[in-house]
């Protein structure tokens, strides 16, 4: 076994990967760019190495330097966790060349499913079953919609070298085709420097169902079972469980060979997934092979009791895997809910920012010890820590809570509790909305498929409800106590011995910002608390304990609970499963602000310009598109506000811009 290995990697998986290296007793070297410096990753390895600034190009795709850091330290293997260079064949030629071991699959196995055009056309010849469609090498415009035509709308246009759900496009009518070959092509050129695309069949109504793989070096090669994870947004997943509901040993078995064949046909080793689109009737179709770990391998873990990177580390130095298809064993049901930096009602956008506060429920999180095999009910895979910054520069997956339950109904109650407990301000998450999804009687009923979140859209997105009685009292019972404490912090005498109680005025009034409106409080000094008015109703209240940001109070006769955070003009209100805010500074004074934005002429983040869609002096319609940017690994469109005039264009195709920055002249 090896005794020291470089992760080439950041944020959670990092740091799953160094907990189970620590666990085999085997050192760990992190790499880290300039702005992880002070990351979680870093600090949980035994040693580190600077790969340069900021952005990926630049740090963590910096094959170079990679194997230099892991020749340097002295480490013999390098772990390229997912995303970054762990599907980069010249990557794993590289390590294997500087006498390094490459803990994935050998080179030609990851070309060969590094194109899913190539790769479809492999597994027609192993007998895997496909999607109706197209994945030849003629690329000529008029051929691809030929085909398309013969296929039969809808289709589905992607990117050969896609993944990470980027680089598709639905295509509903013949007419509609050119545009969207165009945008696919852009989008696959600027994020896999590689514009070959293919048509598939649309499936409607399909379910997402991959099955976990392993070989060793032995010639054995096993399936670790199916994750379902038909639950997914702009075809990124979102939810994941294993076993999947409703499979039969029958289907498990038949897709698992399915799967093992396509590895054997590509001379696999280590983990890999392949991943099948699956008919609400059963039937399945084989999609495309990630050759790596998976971000959602813990399911399986937790229904096998297996560490999957412990088996990777075994496989990498040559020993069999650990155990046979007949020794493997499922039990229970696992599910995964990617906790995401991003705002689920304003089309998912990744949402950047501080996690000034970060609390999350009991859970195991055995980085602090432990191992993936070991038995847990919630487990957080998580790469950051409270104060850490989510950046534009990676992904925006904050954390990964697992569940594990004897049947699905207990795992999905757990995990609603588990989601109940989870605090995150500074940023926009998709927690509220991930509990609203397990809850959803779709979800909870297992009436799954990949297009369950768009077609129960008004069930996820419910109007938002306005604050309660009880959590505009922690607001003001917090406002008041932290008044009480800074007044305590400072130096004034008088201040020193009054506590809470002696708090400045006998009669206040808050008005809070609830929503789009204000909400007023009047609150009037009791001998034990406060009495507060609120809607003509009046509420005696009592602080019982407070703990840093946790508040126990008794209204109206009533002990409740709950975490108060209060943000600049922001005060957040945490009571189980629910998370509001309130503005609290008068509403008014900010009356107009934003308008601007609203037409969306500044870039709402970060980005990249990559297409301009107008010229100078153009006249536009309200809505036209006038450019195309890139951030966060995502295409924005940047829309007319009104009917108007371009005045002037301020960015050329290919310019970085910084958040806020205006893009165009706009006259309307
Ligand atoms: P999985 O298929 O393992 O569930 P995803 O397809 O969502 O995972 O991608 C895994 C991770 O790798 C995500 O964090 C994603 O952003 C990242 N990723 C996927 N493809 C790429 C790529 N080509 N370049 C960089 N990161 C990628
Ligand atoms: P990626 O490499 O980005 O993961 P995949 O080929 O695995 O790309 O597809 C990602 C998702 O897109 C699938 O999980 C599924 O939801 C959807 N999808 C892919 N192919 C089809 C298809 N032919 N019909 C319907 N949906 C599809
Ligand atoms: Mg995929």
């Amino acid at each position: 076994m090896f005794t020291k290995i470089l992760i080439a990697n950041r944020g959670e998986i990092a740091c799953r990967v160094a907990a189970t290296a620590r666990h085999m007793g085997i050192q760990t070297v992190a790499v880290y760019s300039e702005a992880d410096a002070l990351a979680k990753h870093v600090a949980v390895c035994d040693e580190a190495v600077l790969l340069g600034p900021a952005p990926a190009k630049e740090s963590y795709l910096r094959a170079d330097k990679i194997i230099e850091a892991a020749l340097a330290t002295g480490a013999q293997a390098i772990h390229p966790g997912y995303g970054f260079l762990s599907e980069n064949e010249e990557f794993a030629e590289a390590c294997a060349k500087a006498g390094l071991v490459f803990i994935g699959p050998p080179a030609s196995a990851i070309h060969a499913m590094g194109s899913k055009s190539e790769a479809k056309a492999l597994m027609e010849k192993a007998s895997v079953p496909l999607v109706p469609g197209y994945h030849g090498e003629n690329q000529d415009a008029e051929l691809l919609q030929n085909q398309a035509d013969a296929i039969g709308y809808p289709v589905l246009l992607k990117a050969s070298a896609g993944g990470g759900g980027k680089g598709m496009r639905v295509v509903e009518h013949s007419a509609q085709f050119k545009a969207a070959l165009e945008s696919c092509k852009r989008e696959a050129i600027n994020s896999f420097g590689d514009d070959r695309v293919l048509v598939e069949k649309y499936l409607t109504r399909p379910r997402h169902i991959e099955i976990q793989v392993f070989a060793d070096t032995h010639g054995n090669c096993i399936y670790l079972f199916e994750r379902d994870c038909s639950v997914q947004r702009r075809h990124q997943k979102v939810l994941e469980e294993a076993p999947a509901p409703g499979m039969t040993p029958e289907r498990r078995a038949a897709m698992g060979e399915a799967a093992v064949a396509a590895a054997k046909a590509v001379g696999y080793v280590g983990a890999g997934t392949v991943e099948f689109i699956a008919n609400q009737d059963g039937s399945f179709y084989f999609m495309e092979m990630n050759t790596r770990l998976q971000v959602e391998h813990p399911v399986t873990e937790m229904i096998t009791g297996q560490d999957l990177v412990e088996w990777q580390l075994r496989v990498a130095a040559g020993e069999p895997l650990p155990l046979s298809q007949a020794q493997l064993q499922l039990s229970g049901h696992a599910l995964e809910a990617r906790i995401y930096a991003e705002s689920p009602e304003n089309n998912f956008l990744p949402s950047i920012g501080t996690l000034q506060h970060l609390r999350t429920p009991a859970a195991v999180s055995f980085e602090l010890g432990g191992t993936a095999a070991m038995p847990a009910g919630v487990r957080i895979d998580s790469g950051v820590r409270p104060g850490d910054a989510i950046s534009p520069f990676y992904d925006p997956m904050i954390a990964k809570l697992i569940v594990w339950g004897r049947d699905r109904a207990e795992a999905l109650a757990r995990m609603s509790d588990a989601l109940a407990h989870y605090q995150v301000v500074g940023l926009n998450t998709n927690v509220a909305f991930l509990k609203r999804l397990v809850e959803s009687a779709p979800f909870a009923g297992a009436d799954l498929d990949t297009g369950l979140i768009e077609r129960h859209r008004d069930a996820l997105f419910p109007p938002p409800a306005a604050a309660g009685v009880v959590e505009l009292a922690l607001a003001t019972v917090a406002l008041l106590s932290s008044e009480a404490s800074d007044a305590a912090a400072s130096s004034d005498p008088w201040a020193l011995q009054t506590g809470w109680r002696m708090n400045l005025a006998l009669q206040r009034s808050f008005d809070f910002g609830d929503l789009d409106n204000t909400v007023s409080i009047a609150a009037s000094y009791r001998p034990n608390g406060w009495l507060l008015n609120h809607a003509g109703g009046d509420f005696p209240v009592e602080l019982i304990t407070r703990e840093k940001n946790d508040y126990t109070i008794r209204i109206a006769g009533k002990l409740v609970t709950g975490t108060v955070v209060i943000e600049g003009e922001s005060v957040h209100v945490f009571t189980p499963g629910r998370h509001i805010t309130l503005s609290y500074a008068d509403p008014l004074a900010h009356a107009g602000q934003g308008e601007e934005e609203g037409g969306r002429l500044t870039a709402p983040m970060p980005g990249k310009i990559v297409a301009i869609l107008v010229k100078k002096d153009d006249q536009v319609e309200k809505g036209a598109p006038l450019l195309i940017m890139e951030a966060m690994k995502m295409e924005h469109t940047i829309s007319a506000p009104r009917e108007g005039t371009v005045e002037e264009l301020l960015y050329a195709v290919g310019d970085q811009v910084q958040e806020g920055a205006q893009l165009l002249a706009f006259a309307g």
